[in-house]
C-alpha cells in the first residue's frame, strides 16, 4: 500500500517536472525568438528615426531653398542702378566711387548679405560693400570664377565657393550691368552659410549639402567641410583648381560605410581617427541647383529603444514563466495531495475490507459455536432428563429395600392375623375374628401407601409448576424416608409454621429434593450416637425457605465448590452415585429457586431451598 503510494506521488512529481521542463524550454525558446528579432527591431526604430529625420530634412531644404530664391533677383535688380555703369565708365571719380561703395554697403546691410560689389569687365572690383574693412574687395579680380564669366556673357548666374579674400564659404549671384545694350560690368552678392550650419547645429542630427561632385560645402559638422563622398575625378580636380572653389588641400574623402535601410534610408557608419559613429540617412537633391542634402541622425537612439523594448519583452516573458510556474507548482502540489488522498482512501477501503471479511469469518464461527453450544445444551438437557430419571430409580433401588422392609412387615403381620381370623371362625369366635380382619385391611390400606409413593417417585415428572403446600411435601418425604430414619435410631425435627406456606413448584419434584436432602443428612450423620436432623419452614418477604440441617461432619472446601456438580460423591462405590444434589439443584432452578448449601458454625451442614412463595389467587386455584 504504502509502496503504490510512493509510487503515485513520484508519478505525480515526475510529472510536474515534465511541466516545470517544458515550460522552461517555452521561456528559453521565447527570449531566443526576442534575441532573433532584435536586428529587426532595431531596423524597425532605425526606420522610424530616419522618418522623423526626413521631416526635419524637408524643414532644412524649405528654409535653404527660400534663402536661395530670396537673393536670386536682387543683383539684377542692383546692377540696373546708373550710378554703377557711370562708375564704370569713370571709374577714377573718387566721389562716384564713395558714393557706390556706401550705397552697396548699405544695400548688403539691409539685405543680410555678407557682401555686394561691383566688377568691370576685366573682374576687377571696382567697388565694394566691404570697402572699409581689412579685406576689402575693392582691387580685387575675380576674373577666375565662374559667375564672373557667366555674367560677362550676359546671363545672371550663382556659385557657391570659399571665399579667397575672405576665407569665408559664401553663395554667389551675379548679374551683368547693362548699358546700352552692352554688358559693363558685373554686379555680385555673397552671402554666407554659417548661419544655416549654426542652426542646424542646435538639433541632434548632422546635416551635410554635396554639390554635384560629392564635396561636402555645407555641414553642421566642421571637420566634414570640403570633404568628398568619393574620390574625385581628374576634370573635378582641375575645375575646383581652376575656379579656385575649394581648398584641394582638403578635398580628402570621407571614412563613410553605407548600407541600405530602406528603399529611401541608409545605414551609414562614419569612421574617424578618434571614434566610429553610426547614423541613418536620408537625402534629398535640389535639381536647380545640383545639391543633395542630407540627415544623418544618430543611431544610438534607436537601439537604445530597440535594447529597451527587448528588455520589456524579456521581463515580461520573464514574468508570465514565472506566474506560469507558480500555477503548475501549485498544480503539482494540489495533483500530490489528491494523490496522497486517493491512497489513503485506497488504504482505508482495503482495510475496511479486510476487517469486513475478518468480522464475517469471525461471525460466521460464532454463529457455528452458537449452534454448536445450543446443540450441546439441548444434548444436555436431555443427559439432565435422563439422569434425573436415573437418579430416581436410584433412590428407588435404594428404597426399594426399605419399601420390602416396610411391606413384608405387614405382609407378615397380615398372614398371621388372618391365619387367627381362620383359628377363630373355627372356634366360632367371631367378635375376635372381625378384628383381625379389620387389622388386615388396615395393614392393606397401608401397603397401598407405600407403593403409591412408590408410583410418584418413578413417574417422569408431567406436572407444571403450580402452588404446592410447603409443609405437607415434607411430612410427605420425612414419611416416605420413615423405614431409614427408624433403621438409623434417628430423629427428625420439623419447626411446621402456624399457618400452612405455599410455594411454587412442582410437588412430586419438590418431595423428590426433600427425600433428597434429609437422607444425604441421615448418611452424615450414620456414624453419630445421637444424630439431629431439622427441617425449618419459613416465609421471608415472599421467599419460601425450607432448611435442612444435620450435626453430621459438614462439607470440605473442595466439596462445597463441587457438591452439584453431577456425580460428585464421596460415598462408598455402590452407595452412591453422585446424582442426587446435581438433579435436585437443577429441580429448584427450574422452579425460579435456588439450592443452596454450607457448613454450620456449630458443625454439620445446611442446605436451603429458596422458592418464590405462591401468589393468594394461586393458592385459591388449589
Ligand atoms: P450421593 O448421595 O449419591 O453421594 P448426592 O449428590 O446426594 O450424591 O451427594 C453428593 C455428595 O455430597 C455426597 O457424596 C456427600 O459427600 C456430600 N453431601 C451431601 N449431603 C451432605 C451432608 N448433609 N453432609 C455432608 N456431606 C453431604
Amino acid at each position: 500500500m504504502h509502496t503504490a503510494r510512493m509510487t503515485r506521488t513520484r508519478f505525480g512529481t515526475a510529472f510536474a517536472r515534465s511541466d516545470f521542463g517544458r515550460l522552461t524550454a517555452a521561456l528559453v525558446l521565447a527570449v531566443a525568438i526576442g534575441v532573433v528579432s532584435l536586428p529587426w527591431l532595431e531596423r524597425h526604430f532605425l526606420a522610424k528615426t530616419g522618418v522623423q529625420g526626413m521631416d526635419t530634412l524637408n524643414l532644412s531644404v524649405a528654409g535653404l531653398r527660400s534663402a536661395l530664391n530670396r537673393f536670386e533677383p536682387l543683383p539684377a535688380l542692383i546692377a540696373e542702378r546708373p550710378e554703377l555703369a557711370r562708375l564704370l565708365r569713370n571709374p577714377a571719380n573718387p566721389l562716384l566711387f564713395a558714393q557706390v561703395n556706401a550705397r552697396l554697403k548699405e544695400t548688403a546691410d539691409r539685405l543680410e548679405a555678407s557682401d555686394v560689389y561691383l566688377m568691370d569687365k576685366r573682374g576687377m572690383t571696382l567697388a565694394a560693400s566691404s570697402y572699409l574693412k581689412d579685406l576689402s574687395f575693392v582691387g580685387k579680380s575675380f576674373d577666375y570664377r565662374p559667375y564672373f564669366t557667366e555674367s560677362l556673357a550676359g546671363l545672371p548666374s550663382r556659385y557657391f565657393a570659399l571665399g579667397t579674400t575672405s576665407g569665408e564659404r559664401g553663395y554667389f549671384y551675379a548679374a551683368p550691368v547693362w548699358e546700352d545694350a552692352q554688358v559693363v560690368g558685373v554686379l555680385a552678392l555673397k552671402f554666407t552659410v554659417d548661419g544655416f550650419e549654426d542652426a542646424w547645429r542646435s538639433g541632434p542630427s548632422e546635416l551635410m549639402v554635396t554639390d554635384a561632385n560629392g564635396v561636402v560645402f555645407m555641414s553642421s559638422r566642421q571637420d566634414w567641410h570640403f570633404r568628398t563622398l568619393a574620390p574625385l575625378s581628374a576634370d573635378a580636380l582641375e575645375g575646383i583648381q581652376r575656379t579656385r572653389q575649394y581648398p584641394p588641400a582638403r578635398l580628402k574623402p570621407l571614412a563613410i560605410n553605407s548600407e541600405p535601410l530602406n528603399d529611401r534610408l541608409t545605414r551609414v557608419t562614419a569612421t574617424s581617427d578618434t571614434r566610429t559613429e553610426h547614423f541613418v540617412e536620408s537625402q534629398t537633391l535640389l535639381p536647380d541647383v545640383g545639391w543633395r542634402v542630407h540627415i544623418l541622425s544618430p543611431a544610438g537612439p534607436a537601439r537604445t529603444q530597440a535594447l529597451a523594448v527587448f528588455g520589456v519583452y524579456v521581463m515580461l516573458v520573464l514574468l508570465i514563466g514565472l506566474a506560469l510556474a507558480l500555477v503548475l507548482s501549485r498544480r503539482a502540489r494540489i495533483l500530490e495531495r489528491l494523490e496522497v488522498q486517493r491512497a489513503t482512501q485506497d488504504l482505508l477501503e482495503r482495510r475496511v475490507r479486510e476487517r469486513t471479511a475478518d468480522l464475517n469469518v469471525a461471525n460466521a464461527s460464532l454463529r457455528t459455536e452458537v449452534e454448536e453450544r445450543r446443540s450441546a445444551e439441548h444434548r444436555l438437557r436431555i443427559t439432565q432428563k435422563e439422569l434425573i430419571q436415573a437418579g430416581k430409580l436410584a433412590a428407588l433401588g435404594q428404597l426399594s429395600a426399605a419399601i420390602s422392609h416396610e411391606i413384608n412387615q405387614p405382609l407378615a403381620a397380615v398372614k398371621s392375623y388372618a391365619d387367627n381370623a381362620a383359628l377363630l371362625m373355627d372356634r366360632e369366635r367371631l367378635p375376635e375374628a372381625r378384628e383381625n380382619l379389620t387389622r388386615i385391611s388396615k395393614l392393606a390400606d397401608r401397603i397401598a401407601a407405600i407403593s403409591g409413593h412408590l408410583r410418584n417417585f418413578a413417574r417422569r415428572p408431567q406436572e407444571g409448576i403450580a402452588a404446592v403446600d410447603a409443609a405437607a411435601v415434607i411430612d410427605d418425604a420425612i414419611e416416605l424416608l420413615g423405614a431409614k430414619i427408624k433403621s438409623r435410631g434417628a430423629q427428625i425435627k420439623f419447626d411446621r409454621p402456624a399457618a400452612p406456606l405455599f410455594a411454587m413448584g412442582g410437588q412430586l419434584r419438590l418431595q423428590q429434593v426433600m427425600v433428597n436432602l434429609l437422607a444425604n443428612a441421615l448418611d452424615a450423620t450414620e456414624d453419630k450416637d445421637q444424630p439431629h436432623i431439622a427441617v425449618a419452614l419459613s416465609n421471608e418477604n415472599d421467599i419460601i425457605k425450607i432448611t435442612v440441617t444435620d450435626s453430621g461432619p459438614g462439607l470440605s472446601e473442595a466439596a462445597l465448590a463441587q457438591v452439584f456438580d453431577p456425580f460428585f460423591t464421596t460415598k462408598e462405590p455402590g452407595k452412591g452415585l453422585g446424582l442426587g444434589l446435581s438433579i435436585s439443584f437443577n429441580i429448584v432452578e427450574d422452579f425460579g429457586g435456588h439450592l443452596r448449601a454450607r457448613n454450620l458454625d456449630q458443625g454439620g451442614a445446611e442446605f436451603s431451598v429458596e422458592l418464590p412463595a405462591a401468589a393468594p389467587q394461586g393458592i385459591a386455584a388449589q
